[in-house]
């Protein structure tokens, strides 16, 4: 899989902190579940964060706590390498988790114009949905009023700034304007996740927004 694009140094940071809605969390933990590039950048944040806390030794901890940090951080890590391997799986590990399941466990609604959705559950500060574009079929042209973040998963949509194939992820805000077009040859899946509703233009789409909860 060759990954073109990839979470900017904002949001790493942001995951690093802990201080991103749980819908962007999940958005950040697949992508970087895919991608060795996003996830060495994390590591250095990680690190950058945990040297700020070791500057500030307001709190003295012994040795045995960092013994013990130590010890989950390893059995994390062990666990991880385990849940993550299913070659068969389209799904990143992160994801499975939320879903219950692979692609065959996904409860798809339509959201017209044959593009079908499922909100995933997560904290009510932002929204997270998986969306199922027809190949050659687009969504409807929309703003943004917040941050939209989009993951490919399965197949490739071209919108009015480039091409997003697997593991690509698109950073849409307030500047940007797009019509994602699902390619021929394949359905397209995204992982997407807003923290506020999107802007339609057409009158049909702005209509259903309150029912579809996009
Ligand atoms: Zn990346
Ligand atoms: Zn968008």
């Amino acid at each position: 899989m060759t990954i073109n694009h990839h979470l900017n140094d904002a949001l790493l940071m942001a995951y690093s902190a802990g201080s991103l809605p749980e819908a962007f969390s999940l958005v950040v933990a697949t992508h970087i579940s895919m991608c060795d590039e996003c996830r060495a950048r994390l590591a250095s944040f990680d690190a950058v964060g945990g040297s700020v806390l070791e500057e500030c030794d307001t709190v003295a901890l012994d040795d045995d706590a960092f013994a013990a940090t130590m010890a989950l951080i390893d059995a994390a890590g062990s666990e991880a390498i385990v849940a993550d391997f299913d070659a068969d799986a389209l799904f990143p590990a992160p994801l499975r988790e939320y879903v219950g399941g692979d692609l065959n466990a996904v409860k798809w609604r339509p959201a017209g114009g044959g593009v079908r959705q499922a909100i995933l559950k997560t904290s009510a500060d932002a929204s997270v949905r998986l969306i199922r574009i027809p190949a050659g079929a687009s969504v409807p042209d929309h703003g943004h009023r917040g941050t939209e973040l989009t993951l490919v998963l399965q197949g490739a949509f071209r919108d009015d700034e480039d091409r997003f194939g697997p593991g690509d992820v698109e950073v849409a805000d307030e500047h940007l304007h797009h019509t994602p077009v699902a390619e021929e040859g394949e359905d397209c899946i995204c992982l997407a996740a807003t923290d506020a509703p999107l802007k339609f233009n057409a009158l049909l789409p702005r209509l259903a927004q309150p029912f579809l909860r996009i």
